[in-house]
């Protein structure tokens, strides 16, 4: 019953006002602290990235060289490396050896299981480096390491997976180079928010697609964070939840690459990528790039694409997949292989990628100052 244009005799009485007065403060009481102190695991929604200078970003690329990725992260990674070979262990090698001797302090830790696959029992290694394990929220930047297994071929040739997936695991490793000072320092500047690189095991099915035969790595993890508190201890989070952002990039390394947008949820992180890339296109830090915008394109639908991503996304992990649409041309052939690889375009999106993670982070190279106008 609606009784709001009658006043009874309880709400001129001064017990009324008491109670209305205790009720008031109350209700601003719950939404003040509602405003200032929102669960962190719902902090990533209202997250704001920073935005750098044109002398902060030169000073940020100066480090970033496509000659040092190509001869030290690359090509160690061109090599026969389906789950259980020999080169997926000497891969494995590879990435810890790169990440624990950068100056950050990554911690590498392993994810090891086997797995029942068409070709039986295989062992898988998905190896996850975190900048600081302590901070509550993580922007993951993922890729996967297996090359797809194609059964000897009698004419020689071996399956590479150049674009599929070694220049994205390449990007990763040039990216924790390149910035390693800045991380370094954001590491104690910025304690709850840090970056996490996962490199995944097995994405590629042995035999053909299925629910069971793909996405080894990236399923069995996804499961394992949900069963695992974060931070240590916890009871009703897990490191699921600290994913702010699950960055995935795939099929990367062809020329004239597209990305359009697959989650709505995430399409403002795509608009900033789109973003930086004007901004750096303006400050001629792009080469073979004629427009402003060749690469990402949040307006653009497109379809949805079985990845690493998936075991996440179902989890309710927020994702940006930066896969190209259309896939590239050389998409498991025997041609997607070093010959046919596009430096300019890797180096471009090499430099996009990283600011937007200095960016996310709120990180800021520091200035070299210009001694000439010391006192
Ligand atoms: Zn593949």
């Amino acid at each position: 019953m609606w009784t709001g244009a009658t006043t009874t005799m309880a709400e001129r009485s001064p017990s009324f006002n008491i109670v209305r007065l205790f009720y008031t403060v109350t209700i601003w009481a719950t939404f003040i602290l509602n405003c200032g102190g929102i669960p962190w695991t719902q902090e990533k929604l209202r997250h704001r990235a920073g935005t750098l200078t044109q002398s902060e970003i030169d000073a940020a690329l100066s480090h970033t060289k496509i000659e040092q990725m190509w001869q030290r992260d690359l090509r160690p990674l061109l090599v026969t490396r389906y789950p259980g070979s020999a080169g997926n262990q000497a891969v494995q090698e590879h990435i810890k050896t790169t990440l624990t001797s950068l100056g950050a302090g990554w911690e590498v830790t392993e994810d090891k299981f086997m797995s029942q696959t068409p070709y039986g029992y295989l062992p898988f290694t998905n190896l996850i480096a975190t900048l600081n394990p302590s901070a509550k929220r993580r922007l993951v930047l993922a890729c996967h390491y297996d090359s797809k297994y194609y059964p000897p071929q009698w004419h020689g040739r071996e399956f590479q997976g150049a674009t599929d997936s070694a220049v994205p695991c390449a990007m990763l490793l040039e990216l924790a180079r390149a910035l390693d000072e800045i991380l370094k320092a954001q590491k104690s500047s910025s304690p709850d928010l840090t970056l996490q690189l996962i490199f995944f095991d097995g994405e590629e099915a042995l035999f053909q697609w299925t629910s069971t035969d793909s996405l080894y790595g990236s399923r069995h993890l996804a499961q394992k964070m949900e069963s695992t508190p974060h931070p240590a201890g916890a009871t009703d989070t897990n490191q699921l939840h600290s994913i702010d952002l699950f960055v995935l990039l795939d099929l990367i390394g062809a020329q004239s690459p597209r990305f359009g947008s697959q989650f709505p949820s995430t399409v403002h992180w795509l608009t900033r990528l789109q973003n930086i890339e004007k901004r750096l296109h303006s400050m001629n830090q792009l080469v073979d790039h004629p427009n402003s915008v060749e690469y990402f394109w949040p307006d653009r639908p497109i379809g949805r694409v079985q990845d690493d991503h998936i075991p996440f996304l179902e989890r309710g992990v927020r994702v940006l997949h930066l896969i190209p649409s259309p896939f590239p041309s050389v998409w498991h052939t025997f041609d997607d292989n070093e010959q046919n690889l596009d430096r300019a375009t890797i180096q471009n999106l090499n430099k996009i990628i990283q600011i937007f993670v200095l960016e996310y982070l709120n990180a800021r190279p520091a200035i070299p100052s210009n001694t000439q106008n010391a006192p």
